[in-house]
């Protein structure tokens, strides 16, 4: 998996920073995660092929969550895109660009398919044979869901050495991925686990953003490889979380340590602070393994 960060901070862009935008990649997808203003110039910068991009989670219809979509919508139909486009949002994003595209008369020239969501548990929006997508609810000033993207558990992996002096066929070679027991060439049963090995542990990622200190989204994140949590302020001005539904560093941290998650990325940044490293400090006194989101960072796990 490699996660992109295209922008992290909250409200408005500004001449370094952009509001939130990531790309994730994962088992042959690329997901676009949010899709504030700017997100094709740095979709760009990052090298990210936009032909790549067939499917689009938007957690919430703040602005700086998606302002940049209408413009890449219509970029798609201007590069002559055939790929259907699908797009996982709050009910009420399908109006809003409907209305964008009447009112120009550019309709695109490929399919473009809402995923309207209004669930407030947490629910299954995308499923291939490798990958799942579920919600995470979480609690803000309008509806709004983070995302968990998880790998499915893969095949076993042949232990080709054993493989080869089992004398097994190769048409058994299938059957032994799948985890069963078969017969070698003489008719003698060869049990599955002395040819396979077991496959990589399946990885995870949690996206959530933007939310307030929210207790209730640690058994959907729980165990995951990496949380991406919001953390718009610092301690100092926590009085701010509760009219704005954010959370400070320290929140975030509480969650990842609960969560039991392997590592914490910070980001969603308010403009107002300079020393993006104040953040890391908070969380790192309850949380070991915190990570700074950066405008063009990219993790690998
Ligand atoms: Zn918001």
């Amino acid at each position: 998996m490699k996660l992109t960060i295209l922008g992290c901070h909250s409200a408005t862009p500004r001449t370094n920073t952009n509001p939130t935008s990531q790309v994730l990649e994962i088992k042959n997808h690329t997901f676009l995660i949010d899709c504030g203003e700017g997100t094709q110039v740095e979709l760009r910068r990052n090298k990210v092929k936009f032909v790549r991009i067939k499917h689009i989670f938007i957690s919430h219809l703040h602005g700086d969550h998606y302002f940049g979509l209408v413009g890449l919508i219509s970029t798609f139909r201007l590069l002559t895109r055939e790929a259907d486009l699908h797009i996982y949002a709050p009910k009420g994003l399908k109006d809003i660009i409907t209305l964008q595209m009447k009112l120009s008369e550019s309709w695109t020239n490929y399919k473009l398919i809402f995923h309207e969501l209004t669930s407030h548990t947490s629910e299954l929006i995308f499923e291939d044979d490798k990958v799942e997508v579920y919600t995470i609810p979480l609690d803000h000033h309008i509806y709004t869901n983070g995302f968990l993207f998880k790998e499915k558990k893969g095949e076993r992996k042949l232990d080709m050495n054993a493989v080869l002096n089992a004398d097994i066929d190769i048409a058994y070679y299938r059957k032994l991925k799948q985890g069963f027991d078969v017969e070698d060439n003489n008719g003698n049963l060869v049990k599955n686990d002395t040819v396979t090995k077991p496959p990589n542990k399946p990885k995870s990622y949690a996206y959530c953003s933007d939310t307030a200190y929210n207790e209730a989204l640690i058994p959907v994140i729980k165990d995951a490889d990496i949380l991406y949590h919001e953390s718009t302020f610092l301690e100092k001005n926590e009085k701010l979380t509760i009219p704005t539904k954010h959370s400070t560093a320290k929140q975030a941290a509480s969650i990842a340590k609960q969560a039991n998650v392997k590592t914490l990325i910070l980001g969603h940044y308010s403009t107002r602070y300079n020393d993006l490293n104040l953040f890391k400090e908070e969380a790192s006194e309850i949380f070991e393994h915190v990570e700074l989101a950066k405008d063009g960072k990219t993790f690998e796990f």
